[in-house]
């Protein structure tokens, strides 16, 4: 099989492995106990808070290990939800993860808009100026980049509206991480991230949250991360999480991201070609060098072609992950006001560290193949 769903979740590299296999031998201690065998498991963590904080570009202490970005995200709307006065909105954009989308209709049910997006798939950031100028929520959610489309989101200038009016502002990154560079995104007062976007291992993330003691704890327990996140670390994931995280920022410091974006593209020109009345969605867009979001012709529908391309030898997926098996369609491609028959014909490949051309130029012929099956029928 030829893995092309990366933005459901990566196969974990091998520098990734190997760090968790020496750290779980080398640090086999409690970080919160008060020999030296769980000092020195605390000092391997602090050093991994130190690196992650330097790529974001924020502060150490900014940093709480979580078990993924789920997690990190649910935390961030209990805290407002704990924080905030009982009238005070949430602003979060209609393609958000469902783990934001789903905590901040459970913490603020009535209380909570959807920031639209265009058609394209892009926050509309008019709206937002607009909206701000009238009425000030106390908390504004906006993702790097979207899981479903790979569309790049403009959370820096989001960032600088929310600024403008003292307004707290979430960065969900985790498909922006390792596939484009961190730096910048510690500018934001929260940013959520997991490893396993990125070849690091499962269960894993990370919350970058304004400063010591400050956040309310999802988890309530013991006094582990400054007391923001009870149970203890596991810190060979972290640490892992971290090689993987460090492998990715040098490839992409050598702009690898340049040569992935012209195997993409190659790809994207070809099924054009061959399988006429398909559609890129968000084409024109900057988008993730990684993803590819297609609108299949009207002849077939998507479960169709995930079930012939895994056949044919490659994994592919209708959207992200958590939509799979459930009937209604994509949460994502409705807010860009895609209709329901059109949003059943889009399917996602999405690459990875470990993806070469020829693995795109193989995905290709698939498609051809699995368009020339049906066409023939
Ligand atoms: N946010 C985005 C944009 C995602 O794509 C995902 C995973 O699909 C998540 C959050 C959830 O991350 P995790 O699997 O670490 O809980």
């Amino acid at each position: 099989m030829i893995y092309f769903d990366h933005n459901a979740t990566t196969p974990v590299m091998p520098e990734a492995r190997q760090a968790w296999l020496e750290a779980s031998e080398k640090f086999i201690g409690n970080p919160s106990s008060p020999h030296r065998i769980g000092s020195r498991a605390e000092a391997a963590l602090t050093e991994a808070r130190e690196k992650l904080a330097t790529l974001l570009g924020c502060d150490a202490l900014d940093i709480v290990w979580t078990s993924g970005a789920t997690e990190s995200n649910n935390t961030v709307l209990h805290h407002f939800a704990k924080n905030l006065d009982a009238k005070s909105e949430v602003w979060v954009s209609a393609i958000e993860h469902p783990c934001v989308l789903e905590s901040t209709k459970h913490y603020f049910p009535g209380r909570h808009r959807l920031i639209p997006v265009t058609r394209a798939g892009v926050v509309d950031l008019d709206w937002l100026t607009h909206e701000m100028a009238d009425a000030r929520p106390g908390l504004v959610a906006i993702m790097a980049a979207n899981n479903e489309t790979g569309v790049l989101q403009p959370w820096r200038e989001a960032l600088a509206i929310s600024r403008q009016w003292g307004v707290p502002f979430l960065c969900d990154a985790v498909q922006w991480l390792g596939k484009m560079p961190a730096h910048g995104l510690g500018e934001c007062d929260f940013v959520s991230g997991c490893a396993h976007k990125f070849g690091g291992p499962k269960g894993v993330g990370f919350l970058k949250c304004p400063e010591k003691g400050r956040v309310h704890p999802l988890l309530v327990g013991g006094k582990q991360e400054e007391g923001r996140r009870a149970g203890t670390e596991n810190v060979a994931t972290v640490l892992s999480m971290m090689a993987a995280l460090e492998v990715r920022e040098a490839a992409l410091a050598q702009r690898e991201q340049e040569s992935r974006t012209v195997w993409r593209d190659a790809f994207e020109r070809r099924m054009l070609k061959c399988l006429p009345g398909s559609e890129i969605v968000g084409a024109g867009q900057r988008r993730l060098w990684n993803t590819v979001s297609a609108m299949m012709p009207e002849a077939d529908s998507q479960q169709r072609w995930v079930v012939k391309l895994d056949k044919a030898g490659f994994a592919v997926s209708t959207g992200s992950a958590c939509s799979t098996g459930r009937e209604e369609p994509s949460h994502v491609l409705a807010g860009m006001n895609y209709s329901a028959g059109e949003a059943g014909r889009v399917l996602r490949f999405s690459s990875g560290w470990e993806t070469t051309e020829l693995d795109w130029n193989a995905l290709a012929e698939g498609l051809m193949k699995v368009h020339q099956g049906i066409v023939k029928k």
